[in-house]
């Protein structure tokens, strides 16, 4: 065998490894480095890689096909430093994206408060005008009408027209603008109104005197008249200078809360500005057989105008009908001129005895016919916004509390229930005869309490209120001659006596 030798062959062998190994070099290489070439703009063409080389081309391909999210995450995960505008931009969008999610969910699930709130804290309230006002409908229906938190409405009001100036079409056709003027209103009403924290006051009247020569003619009742009774004109004079004093009208049921007959609570009472609340009373309002010819009307009717108007009786015995003849009317007309006099339209509280019947019928002698027309009185009365009280059945001396037995106290009230009750309506209010007080533990009270009563109102020019968890004890003040004569001093915060005493007509008496 010849060796012929072939000197091609090994340097063909030679580049043939060169070429393989070469190729495999730059393969692995390939493997090992592109994924950082990418930043430097290499791009990979191998399947291997599901998503593009990471780089600012692919980037902003991702941008380009608004994957925000996919943005983001790319330029974080490869720390690639990119303009900061597309980025601000992105982000943006992407708040927009989550917005948008949160406004669908919450329109689903009829949340336009949450909805309302999270604008407000994303600032996008401009952004999302019609969907920021359907939460701030929302939220201000809530506030006004199941809250009654005006304040909150008014401040939610201002807040949103400073959020979104001038989408004044828009909130319309939304009812905002109807919301504003509710709450509005309502705030209006607010400022006028305070809370009271005047100790309220109570002061009481007897029936008035019409004719002062015929009541201090020097019969012998005339004194009863002069200490304990007051003139029409007095009283007129009286209830200016308490307007003018800034005292308004109210009723207990403004003052407390009786709810829960066991555990009575003050009310907080808003009054316009400087108002100090004032409960008047009259006390037994029959016209007594004994004051007949005396100067008093002899009873309320109603005039054609359905009007309360007094009955008089001249001594010639022609009887004319008089508005100006009790405190009622007089109290009905001044209201009607100055409607700031009273809260609500309170009036006043007829205490009502029952031995000589009520308001001038004499239903104690069981007259239907009486008793129909006494009711109707009563009944205009109450639409007046006046009120009754139990003043006992039977004014009697022995039943007054000290002296009554408790069976004859007892007796007293039940009597009373039987039959004035049912033409004056059920009332709360026992206004003691005499003025006597009882205290708000003893059996006599707790018979009031078992019966409904549980308001109870003595006399005494201090004024005092104690409010207990069975009973209110108000202490009520007399407007009549005895107090300007006696210990006048106690009527000073209410008139001026040198400016209402009827010095023409009332007796000069010695102490
Ligand atoms: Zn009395």
């Amino acid at each position: 065998m010849s060796h012929d030798t072939d000197h091609t062959k090994p340097r063909r062998y030679l580049i043939i490894a060169i070429i393989v190994l070469t190729t495999m070099a730059s393969g692995l290489a390939y493997y090992i480095f592109v994924p950082h070439f990418g930043q430097y703009g290499i791009q990979t063409y191998t399947g291997k890689f599901t998503h593009p080389a990471p780089s600012a081309d692919s980037a902003i391909r991702y941008f380009n096909d608004q994957d925000y999210e996919g943005f983001i995450r790319h330029l974080t995960r490869y720390d690639i430093a990119f303009r900061k505008q597309e980025l601000a931009i992105a982000r943006q969008r992407i708040r927009e994206k989550q917005d948008q999610t949160f406004i669908d969910q919450s329109i689903a699930k009829h949340d336009y408060i949450a909805l309302a709130d999270y604008l407000d804290r994303r600032n996008a309230q401009q952004r999302y005008a019609h969907e920021y006002t359907l939460g701030v409908q929302a939220a201000l229906d809530k506030m006004i009408f199941l809250d009654k938190d005006f304040i909150g409405a008014k401040k939610l009001i201002t807040d949103y027209r400073r959020a979104i100036p001038g989408p004044a079409d828009l909130s319309d056709a939304l009812g905002i603008k109807s919301r504003q003027a509710l709450v509005d209103e309502f705030l209006r009403q607010q400022e006028i109104e305070r809370p009271s924290y005047d100790k309220p006051r109570h002061a009481f009247f007897h029936s008035l005197i019409v004719d002062p020569t015929l009541a201090f003619d020097g019969d012998e009742d005339f004194l009863g008249y002069h200490y304990y009774m007051t003139t029409v004109d007095e009283t007129a004079k009286i209830l200016q200078q308490l307007y003018d004093r800034d005292y308004i009208l109210v009723s207990f049921s403004d003052l407390y809360d009786f709810s829960d007959p066991h555990h009575i609570k003050r009310r907080q009472l808003r009054l316009p500005p400087n108002k100090k609340p004032l409960i008047l009373s009259i006390d037994d309002v029959s016209y007594y057989d004994y004051m007949h010819g005396d100067g008093f009307i002899s009873r309320l009717v109603l005039d054609e105008n359905n009007e309360i108007t007094g009955e008089y009786e001249y001594p010639d015995g022609h009887v004319e009908y008089i508005r100006d003849s009790d405190l009622m009317p007089l109290v009905d007309d001044f209201v009607y001129k100055h409607p700031d006099f009273s809260y609500q339209g309170a009036k006043g509280i007829l205490a009502e005895t029952g031995f000589e019947g009520v308001l001038g019928y004499r239903t104690n002698t069981g007259d239907p016919q009486l008793i129909k027309e006494a009711t109707l009185i009563a009944d205009r009365l109450k639409s007046q916004g006046w009120r009754f009280a139990n003043h006992s059945y039977s004014h009697d001396i022995d039943f007054k509390a000290e002296r009554a037995s408790l069976e004859d106290f007892k007796k007293d009230v039940d009597r009373w229930i039987a039959e004035v009750q049912p033409i004056i309506g059920k009332t709360n209010i026992f206004i003691s005869p005499f003025g006597y007080r009882l205290d708000p533990d003893e059996d006599k009270m707790k018979y009031l309490n078992e019966k409904g009563f549980n308001v109870f109102c003595p006399v005494s020019a201090y004024n005092d209120v104690a409010v207990y968890d069975n009973v209110v004890i108000m202490d009520r003040i007399d407007f009549d001659g005895y107090r300007m004569t006696h210990r006048p001093e106690f009527l000073a915060p209410y008139f001026s006596i040198p400016e209402v005493y009827d010095v023409e007509h009332r007796p000069v008496v010695a102490d």
